[in-house]
Order: structure tokens, then sequence, then C-alpha cells
């Protein structure tokens, strides 16, 4: 046995084993990349839940000509530059291992323009960063990436694909959680030819319940108390269930920290036991969104990026439970249900 070097094309196919589990996670990664561009419109098509066909349409501030192939490179990113910045990480993006991963397992193109760009380019990968074309294309200020048949050279991850639909579902999940954070953007999906999400930029606070609605539905939205609570440096916002709602509302249990989806024991205990004293019976449905000072959190636990550590956890528990509990216990009993007695 000699130690090698691993080639770079199978280096990032393991590296893709990472981020790209599944077609939902190239959205995810894809429209992440969108918003650190500053997208206000994100379009997203699929074909066959994405094995066939993902592709996301943004109006970011598009890649440079001359940085297009290196934005297919492994390790390659505009957003990190030392590592002091992976403390105070405030974009989504920054391991540099996104589009490399991505184009290892499909047949990738990104065409995009910039605004300084009379004309935009495209870049095409097939199943390697290496070998990297950059041709002339029609694009308008922005960057279109297409992924095509997701794990055509890595058949084993092809065949744990679950059904266009179960993949379809997958996708739509995510997108609603995204689309009740990232409020001010408008995402529209299409899935096989047919539009079938349009969040619409929600920039008051009706529009906001629409988006709301149209995310965990009618029942929801129409009951729900708002939360607004600031208190040195942290801030929690959103929407919970009534304490007057009878059962469960929706299965919407969103909690967000700077932005992110998280899913953490720790706020997961905060928030239940607020709700403890005032929902009986089935689980309380949430959309809260917790600001705090980025230096105060770990988020680089996990590739996926759903845990988080609080450097003061006690105090940011203790916040989240006092916020909730006092929004909860605050509320005053609906007209409604007073008119019935
Ligand atoms: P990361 O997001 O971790 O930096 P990626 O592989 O996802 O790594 O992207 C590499 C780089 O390509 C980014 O840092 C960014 O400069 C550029 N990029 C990717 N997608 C877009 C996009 N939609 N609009 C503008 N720039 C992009
Ligand atoms: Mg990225």
């Amino acid at each position: 046995m000699t130690i090698q070097i691993l080639p770079p094309q199978l280096a990032n196919q393991i590296a893709a084993g990472e981020v790209v589990e599944r077609p939902a996670s190239v959205i995810k990664e894809l429209v992440e990349n969108s918003l650190d561009a500053g997208a206000t419109r994100v379009d997203i098509e699929i074909e066959k839940g994405g094995s066939k066909l993902i592709k996301i349409h943004d109006n970011g501030s598009g890649i440079p000509k001359e940085e297009l192939s290196l934005a297919l490179s492994r390790h390659a990113t505009s957003k990190l530059s030392s590592l002091d910045d992976l403390d105070a990480i405030l974009s989504f993006g920054f391991r540099g291992e996104a589009l490399a991963s991505i184009s290892s397992v499909s047949r990738l193109t990104l065409t995009s323009r910039t605004a300084e760009q009379s004309e935009a380019w495209q870049a095409y990968a097939e199943g390697s960063d290496m070998a990297v074309k950059v041709i002339p294309a029609a694009h308008p200020v922005g960057s279109t990436v297409e992924a095509v048949d997701l794990f055509f050279n890595t058949p084993a991850r092809r065949r744990f694909l679950k059904s266009d639909k179960t993949e379809f579902t997958h996708i739509d999940e995510w997108l609603k959680r995204i689309a009740l954070v990232s409020r001010d953007i408008h995402f529209t999906l299409k899935n096989n030819g047919k539009v079938v999400r349009n969040f619409r930029p929600a920039k008051t606070s009706d529009q906001y319940l629409q988006r709301l609605a149209q995310v965990s539905g009618k029942k929801f939205a129409l009951q729900a108390l708002a939360v607004e609570c600031e208190h040195e440096g942290l801030k929690l916002s959103g929407y919970i269930q009534s304490p007057y709602f009878e059962g469960s509302a929706s299965d919407t249990q969103y909690f967000y920290v700077n932005g992110r989806l998280v899913r953490d024991r720790l706020v997961n205990h905060a928030v239940r036991q607020a709700f403890a004293e005032h929902v009986t019976g089935a689980q309380a449905s949430y959309v809260l969104m917790l600001e705090l000072d980025p230096h105060q959190v770990d988020v680089n636990v996990h590739p996926a990026k759903h845990e988080v550590r609080f450097h003061q956890s006690r105090y940011v528990h203790d916040y989240i439970f006092q916020a909730l509990q006092s929004a909860l216990s605050q509320v005053g009993k609906p007209v409604f249900l007073a008119e019935d007695q």
C-alpha cells in the first residue's frame, strides 16, 4: 500500500457526499448562493423531482467572466479570506465547496452576467471542475445554474434517490422554510413545467401573513399571535399559535437563528416549556426568528448547518422561554371566544 493523493474529481465527489445528499440539498446550496449574491428574485425549476433538472435563475450580482471557472473549483469562495472571518460569518456559504461538489456529480452549466459586462458568459463542467469551458451566452444581469442528471456518474447515490414526489416534497418543504425568513425575496418554483409556488415579496405584515398562510395554512395565519421582543442584544420575533387555539394549528415548527433554520435541543426545550403552560395536548406551531451578535453563536458545527452552539446557552434559553411566556400570557381572550359565553 502506498499513500496517494486523491485525484481532484474523486475528492470533489467525496465532498459532495457531505454537501449534496439529494436534489433538495442542491437547491439549498444554489439558492443560498443567489441570496448571498444579493438577488431579490429567485426562480427555481425542477423536472422529475430534480433528478433530471435543477435550474436556479437569479437577479443577483452575477459572476465576472474571469471568475466563472474558479467558481466551480473546490475551496474557491469569495466569502472568506481569513480564518478570523469564520467567527463572524454572515453569508450562508463559505466553504467554497457547493459548486465544485454539485458539478462533480451532475452536468453543470453556470451562466452569468455582471452589471459591468455587456454580455453574459457560460461555464460548463461535466463531472470535473478541471475541465471548464467558457463560452459567450445571452443572459440578463444575474446567474443561472443548471444541474442536469444529478448523480449520473455515481450510480450508488442515484439509486438512493426516492420517488419524484418524495424528492419534490423535500424541495417544497425547504422552500417554505426559506420563504418565511427571506420575506423580501420573490421566489417561484416550477415543477415539470408548472408553477406550483409563487411567493411574492412580503413587504408589509399583511403580505407576510399571506405568505404564512401559503406555507402553514390559513388556519394558522388567521389566529397567529405576533411576537416582538428585544433585550440586551437578543431579538426574538415571529408568529406563534394563540393559546386560545384548540389543538394544533398546523405542523409548522420553524426556528431561525440569524436567518438560518436550526433544529436545536436547547431552543426546542425553551419553546416547548413556554407553550406547555398555555397549550395542552397537540404540539403548538410557531415561526420564530432569533437574532443575535454572530460572535455569540457558532453555526459551523456541521455542513448542513442545522445545529448551532450558543456561547451563553443558558442565557439564550431563558430569554427565549421568557419572551414566549410573556407573549402567551399577555394575550387577551379573543373577542369571538368571549362572545360565545
Ligand atoms: P461558497 O458559497 O461557499 O463561497 P460555492 O461553491 O457555493 O462556495 O460558490 C463559489 C463562489 O461562486 C461563491 O463564493 C461566489 O463568489 C460565486 N457564486 C456562486 N453562485 C453565485 C451566484 N448565484 N451569484 C453570484 N456569485 C455566485
Ligand atoms: Mg455557496
